[in-house]
This record gives C-alpha cells, sequence and structure tokens, in this order.
C-alpha cells in the first residue's frame, strides 16, 4: 500500500511515520510513505499558501490551486508505478465521524492520499473537485489536520500484511469486533496490593477466554452503549453474562 500526506509540515508527517512499528515496517517496505509540502506547488512569487476567506470572517484559507497541482503529482505517480487513481482523503472538522470499520475500508485500497488543511480550512472547490471523502477524528478542531492525517494514517497502516509483529494481531483488540478490549496485566503478579485477576494464572485458556470475553461485554455496556446495543443487535444467539 502507499500513503500520500498533503501538508503544509511534511517534515512533522514524515517523522511520525519514521518511528517505532510503522518506522520499522517502512523501512522494510511493508508500505509506501511519502509527505508533501503544499508550498512547494504555489506558483505566485511570494510562495502564499492562504488567502482571505470570500465573504469575510476570521482566519485565512488554503488556496485551491497548490492542492490540486500536488494531487495530480501525486496521481501521476501512482500512475508510473502501475497503481490505480489514489482514494483522496480531505481531514475535516465537519467530515463524516472516523472509525475502526473505515480504517478497515481505506486499508483495502491499494492507494490513499490524506489531505491536510490549516488555518481555518480550505477552498471547498478543491475539496469537491479531487476529495472522494471528507472524514473528522472526532467533535473537536484541531489547528491542523496533521494529527488526524497520522490518526487515519497509523489506524490504516497497521492493517497491512506483515506491521504488526504478530499476523491478525489486531484483530484481538478493542473495537474490531465491534466491543471494547478486555483488561490488560503484567507483571508483577501483585503490585502495590493490586493483584492480577485469579483467572490470568491459571493457564486453562477456555476460562481465560470466557472471563476476558465477559470483561468485553462489561465494559462496553458500560463505557459505550452505543457500541453495546449495536452487538446485542448482530449477535441474538450469544448467551450473555446476567448483570
Ligand atoms: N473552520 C473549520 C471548521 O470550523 O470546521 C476548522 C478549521 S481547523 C482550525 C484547521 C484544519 O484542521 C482543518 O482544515 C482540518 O484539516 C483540520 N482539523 C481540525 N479539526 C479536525 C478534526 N476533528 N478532524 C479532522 N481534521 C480536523
Amino acid at each position: 500500500m502507499r500513503i500520500d500526506i498533503v501538508t503544509l509540515f511534511p517534515e512533522l508527517c514524515d517523522s511520525f511515520l519514521s518511528a517505532s512499528i510503522l518506522g520499522r515496517a517502512r523501512a522494510k517496505n511493508l508500505f509506501e510513505a511519502h509527505c508533501h509540502q503544499i508550498r512547494d506547488y504555489t506558483k505566485n512569487k511570494q510562495k502564499q499558501t492562504d488567502d482571505y476567506p470570500y465573504g469575510g470572517g476570521c482566519g485565512m484559507v488554503l488556496y485551491a490551486q497548490p492542492i490540486a497541482d500536488c494531487l495530480r503529482a501525486v496521481q501521476a505517480q501512482c500512475a508510473a508505478q502501475g497503481r490505480a487513481r489514489p482514494h483522496v482523503v480531505f481531514l475535516t472538522a465537519a467530515g463524516r465521524p472516523y472509525n475502526e470499520e473505515k480504517a478497515r475500508e481505506l486499508a483495502g485500497y491499494d492507494a490513499v492520499t490524506l489531505v491536510c488543511g490549516h488555518y481555518e480550512g480550505i477552498d471547498q472547490r478543491v475539496i469537491d473537485a479531487f476529495g472522494d471523502e471528507e472524514i473528522s477524528i472526532g467533535d473537536y478542531v484541531l489547528t491542523g489536520g496533521e494529527l488526524a492525517s497520522l490518526v487515519v494514517a497509523d489506524s490504516v497502516l497497521r492493517l497491512q500484511p506483515g506491521v504488526l509483529a504478530e499476523e491478525k494481531g489486531y484483530q484481538d483488540e478493542s473495537y474490531w469486533d465491534g466491543l471494547l478490549e478486555y483488561p490488560q496485566f503484567t507483571r508483577p503478579e501483585v503490585w502495590e496490593g493490586r493483584a492480577v485477576p485469579p483467572v490470568l494464572l491459571t493457564g486453562d485458556h477456555k476460562k481465560i477466554d470466557e472471563w476476558r470475553g465477559a470483561q468485553s461485554r462489561e465494559r462496553t455496556r458500560e463505557r459505550r452503549p452505543d457500541l453495546y446495543d449495536a452487538w446485542c443487535e448482530s449477535h441474538p444467539l450469544t448467551e450473555l453474562p446476567k448483570w
């Protein structure tokens, strides 16, 4: 898979994609990542990337032109590699909410391009002309789309084969099956008077799985009743624990 990030801060995005699990996977060519400077595609002498909003109001709006030209360059690079046209996502506070289901969907594309806004946002015309969708990572406003694009890139790239140490390791995590994960514990068995739940020390994997399943359902019911209700609807035959 190839991920491109279109941003005013390519170094910031690149350093994240070069660290830890993703950095190791990138070095092994398990995915390709490229971060592009919007400013490099400006056509004015000052290399200005933004201007006042039509209609007035505070803040500045990113020009359509340099973003469009950058996206055309990414498309040409993908075509030269024999890849399909990349799926283009604009990160916007007003986009549709992001979740694990969307991460799985994006992970199925051969190439995804993430476009980061800044200031007041991006001229809507380039979003309409090039965007396949607008995504928001939550009901709050960030100063720029960089963190949002990295959230999307991280959650998509970890699903690529070989990126996580254990094959399919991502399936045993919150949201994969619609529930939150059970609590995790490591050594020592007792820490500051708090003991690990005894069932985890039994070595009885059937019992451990049952305990983890019950914990997972209970946590989800308490913390995310919306997810719990949806899960119950899709698992009508599961015998639920008596609360
Ligand atoms: N004026 C915009 C609004 O009210 O919807 C907010 C602009 S925000 C200050 C600047 C940039 O940060 C946006 O163009 C977008 O790329 C990014 N951004 C802010 N919040 C975001 C969120 N929740 N999800 C995704 N991107 C976000």
